[in-house]
């Protein structure tokens, strides 16, 4: 699943190659995939121009004259940018057909992204984006700390609440957990205030590594469709030796996901 990194990447090369791009036409070919009226979403954007691409936590929201739309890719979404004329295949379940020939087409295998039209100048403040938490760079560790300091949900899972800080997915969870030195199984009511504003600074920094590691695949855009999925070097997701004291590393399911930690270097409590 592309986690905020990825996300990002997705956004800036999307942003280098279709900013600027009249939608001639839309071609819903799998209508489920299109939350609310897919004619609604056809009429409304069709005769506009791309004007820019934001992101918020893990969605992207493109930017039109006058309107807007988000876009989840969920599991496997990805665009890809063709030539109008090149062949659909099963998966890509929409195109947007542009003014100069080319078309943004998305594909999703597993189909469970999902586009919606939004209002340009509120979607911030309105569903799906209003329920999200700030990302780490806006997150105030004491409003943090408030929704953190009562539960008896593990860090990790805490971690992964979107509604409390948005743009931490699986991976980076268990990452931070690492960098952290902390058990991902820590309640979240054993961690102190000292620890939360830590929390949300390794945090940052491990989403700008990857995101500075994505920055160098921009323009490989290729084949495969814009995914933003590139090998950040990862110290314990997957991984069966810690770098730290070479001592192996645990999987155990933590609420339903797979939870990679040292059991040696990873013993504190909060
Ligand atoms: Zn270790």
């Amino acid at each position: 699943m592309p986690e905020l990194p990825e996300v990002e990447t997705v956004r800036r090369t999307l942003k280098h190659f279709v900013i600027g791009k009249e939608i001639k036409a839309i071609q819903v070919h799998y209508d489920k995939i299109i939350v609310g009226d897919s004619n609604r979403f056809v009429s409304t954007l069709t005769g506009q121009t791309i004007r820019d691409i934001d992101r918020l936590g893990k969605y992207l929201v493109f930017i039109l004259d006058r309107d807007a739309f988000v876009s989840h890719l969920r599991m496997e979404g990805k665009y890809h940018l063709v030539d109008a004329a090149a062949p659909l295949n099963k998966h890509q379940h929409l195109s947007f057909v542009f003014s100069d020939g080319t078309a943004l087409r998305y594909q999703d295998t597993r189909k469970f992204g999902r586009l919606e039209l939004v209002s340009k100048e509120t979607y911030p403040y309105d569903l799906p984006l209003s329920k999200l938490g700030p990302e780490p760079w806006e997150a105030d560790p004491e409003a943090i700390y408030q929704k953190i300091h009562r539960s008896s949900l593990p860090i990790k899972t805490l971690l992964l609440d979107q509604r409390i800080m948005t743009g931490i997915g699986n991976i980076y969870a268990n990452e931070i957990c690492f960098s952290m030195s902390i058990n991902p199984t820590t309640p979240g009511k054993r961690v102190s205030k000292k620890r939360i504003t830590e929390l949300i600074a390794v945090s940052k920094e491990i989403l700008e590594q990857a995101i500075a590691q994505g920055g160098t695949t921009i323009h490989s855009f290729d084949a495969n469709g814009i995914t933003g999925l590139f090998q950040m070097q990862l110290k314990v997701h997957m991984q069966k030796v810690c770098p730290v004291c070479d001592g192996p590393i645990t999987k155990e399911m933590v609420r339903g996901r797979g939870t990679y930690y040292c059991q040696a270097c990873q013993k504190k409590k909060g």
